[in-house]
């Protein structure tokens, strides 16, 4: 689960790391007292799961109450990357004498953790590696020892932070390492971590991605579950509320398998086969398990057709217990629930048990979207080429 900046500060105080929580408003009227108690000039941003919010004009600061007022009716309601503003966050402006990077992630190909920073924040840190690759310090972590006084000073010195906050940089480093742990995230990140004027560090951002696994030790991290207004999220909500297994992504190609792992590989083969089509991408990940009924299937294709990016779909199933012809049974039946909502070609690839059958049933109901390939490669070239239309 992703966190919004106001959530994300609120761990950040709980485990001590210099921070402002601010005032969060979801109406304009209401910024008004809030910039008031906050001492006038104050920051307005906007709270949406998505970065570059200041490039795109959802961070403003402003000089008075009144103005916070007039910006927080801007924001709120602007679109960011497609996520629509429902609430702002007010904050006292800062007065920043230098802006860093800081996160902690799991760096899974090396079964580590890994500590990324920079003296050069504030731009993503992207740009930072293109640019200026040296200034983008890179530290791994052994899980087992941690961020101990010494790795915390093996951080500070390889980033190179300044002298003058080095001993402060060493604190707020483990402090942020007590988030990752103690929290259970996959990811914190600052960007920025600054210096104020007085010479001391804050956090004025804040990205943190907590564990869902980890969610049963953490009762208190149900409050963080409020809806954002993301496209995707909304198709993944709705995916929840169903029980199904489904993570949006950004291409358009949508995929339907049943197991993990063949979803996985599905995904990669779209991948490759939309090399050749545009560089069409996979549009989701979509598990509907082993029993592939009619309203499984049902219900994973209203998802997936309701994902606006959505060029065609990719139905790749391996018969198992639930054997083909009740999945082809499945598909059938599916296509008759979603009547008119079925409106992008599917294509569809069996195999396993009682695969003949299946492909019968799929022949003989002869559905206008439906193309049987037999070959997962040749049924993900089919799609690639049918998205890319
Ligand atoms: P992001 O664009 O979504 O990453 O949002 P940030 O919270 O990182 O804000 C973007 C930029 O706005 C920061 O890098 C700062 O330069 C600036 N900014 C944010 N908060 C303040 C503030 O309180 N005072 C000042 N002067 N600048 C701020
Ligand atoms: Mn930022």
């Amino acid at each position: 689960m992703d966190l919004m900046e106001y959530q994300a500060k609120q761990l950040f105080a709980k485990h001590d790391v210099p921070v402002t929580l601010g005032t969060v408003v979801e109406k304009a009227e209401d910024a008004a007292a809030a910039a008031e108690a906050l001492g006038g000039r104050v920051v307005v941003k906007a709270q949406v799961k998505v970065g570059g919010r200041g490039k795109a004009g959802g961070v403003k600061l402003a000089k008075d109450p009144q103005e916070a007022v007039e910006l927080a009716r801007e924001i709120l309601g602007m679109d960011i990357k497609g996520h629509t503003v429902h609430r702002v966050l007010l904050a006292p402006a800062a007065d920043i004498a230098e802006e860093y990077y800081f996160s902690f992630l799991v760096d899974r190909a090396h079964r580590n953790y890994l500590c990324i920073a920079s003296i050069e924040g504030g731009v993503e840190i992207e740009e930072v590696a293109r640019t200026n690759p040296d200034a983008v310090a890179k530290v791994s972590i052994d899980p087992q020892t941690g961020v101990d006084d010494a790795k915390a000073a093996e951080i500070v010195a390889t980033t190179r932070f300044p002298a003058e906050v080095a001993e402060e940089a060493k604190a707020v480093v483990k402090k942020l390492w007590d988030v990752f742990i103690a929290e259970d995230a996959s990811l914190v990140e600052v960007n920025p971590l600054v210096r104020l004027g007085d010479g001391h560090l804050e956090a004025l951002d804040g990205k943190v991605t907590l564990d869902e696994n980890a969610a049963f030790r953490h009762p208190d991290h149900a409050d963080f579950d409020v809806a954002d207004s993301g496209a995707g999220s909304q198709l993944e909500a709705q995916a929840k509320e169903k029980g199904l297994n489904y993570v949006k992504l950004d291409g358009a190609v949508g995929i339907i398998g049943n197991g993990a792992g063949l979803v996985m590989s599905t995904l990669d083969v779209v991948a490759y086969a939309g090399e050749a089509h545009d560089n069409v991408e996979p549009a989701n990940f979509l598990d509907i398990g082993g029993g592939a009924s009619a309203e499984v299937m049902a219900n994973g294709l209203h998802v997936i057709l309701g994902d606006p990016q959505v060029k065609s779909v990719f139905v790749n199933v391996f018969g198992g217990i639930t054997s083909c012809d009740a999945v082809a049974n499945g598909i059938v039946h599916a296509l008759e629930l979603l009547g008119d909502e079925a409106n992008k070609p599917l294509v569809v690839r069996l195999d396993g048990n009682n695969v003949e059958e299946g492909r019968r049933i799929l022949n003989e109901a002869n559905h206008p979207l439906v193309t049987l390939v037999d070959t997962m490669d040749g049924a993900a070239d089919r799609a690639a080429e049918l998205a890319a239309k």
